[in-house]
């Protein structure tokens, strides 16, 4: 067995969407009741300041009414036993409350909040911000603050780090993906150029008629388990250790 043999997971929505939490899209979606552009737009959010703080407040607080499920355990425990990467496209904090390390949330983290005028970060929990007496920690700014999350039109400097990360995988490596169609991140793409062991682990296929490039199809990976996250952690695991365990010929 290779000692840096190396796993990777992917993970979206459809990681959290059994914990209670919505699906930014999808026929459920949270953008249903709230418009995109108001709350999640770099170029216009101090237009829509009051707004933007209302909902990602909302978010922040639910948090607390949530619990992480079988999946965020099982990503946990995978790091207790190989050396293993997560790196999701999630806001919430449900993977380090199931005990995950050095998360990479590369579309930022709903508890902390960002300073544009000094760059500060710092977490507030579950609380609400309050924009009419709240400020920034370090500098005192009041409209510079906003939730650390990569709205659109925003750079999100995480995706470097992701792509070094995901480019370094190797023929005895192991990719998961949980829980998205690849619409943002086009994980996809990623997959199908990849050499190591791959699988994915989606509610359901992608429709053919929805489907884009960078987008996830069966045939980018070596297996694929069509149920919600939770259900399919048992599986999962057998198919990872599997992977992970198998005696590798490589270096001798
Ligand atoms: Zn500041």
């Amino acid at each position: 067995m290779s000692h840096d043999r190396h796993l990777v997971v992917f993970s979206g929505a459809g990681l959290s969407a059994d914990s209670g939490i919505a699906t930014f899209r999808g026929p459920h979606g949270l953008w249903e009741n709230t418009s995109i552009d108001e709350v999640c737009n770099f170029d216009t959010w101090e237009e829509h300041r009051e707004s933007v703080h209302r909902f990602y407040n909302a978010r922040r607080v639910g948090l607390a009414g949530v619990e992480p499920n079988r999946m965020h355990r099982l990503l946990a425990n995978w790091q207790t036993r190989w050396r293993t990467t997560l790196i999701t496209q999630n806001i919430d904090n449900l993977l380090e409350r199931a005990g995950a390390q050095d998360v990479l949330h590369v579309h930022g983290f709903l508890t902390e909040m960002r300073c544009l005028a000094c760059e500060a970060v710092w977490d507030i929990g579950t609380t609400a911000w309050d924009p009419s007496q709240d400020r920034c920690p370090n500098c005192g700014s009041d409209l510079a603050v906003k939730p650390n999350v990569v709205f659109f039109n925003e750079p999100a400097p995480l995706y470097g780090p992701m792509s070094d990360i995901l480019g370094s995988l190797g023929q005895d490596d192991v990719l998961v993906v949980i829980g998205t169609d690849g619409a943002v991140v086009p994980i996809g793409r990623v997959a199908e150029r990849l050499r190591c062991r791959k699988i994915l682990n989606n509610l359901d296929p992608v429709a053919p008629e929805e489907f884009v490039p960078g987008m996830v199809h069966p045939r980018q990976f070596n297996r694929t388990l069509f149920k919600p996250a939770a259900q399919a952690a048992g599986e999962l695991d057998e198919i990872v250790t599997s992977w992970m365990e198998a005696w590798s010929g490589s270096g001798l």
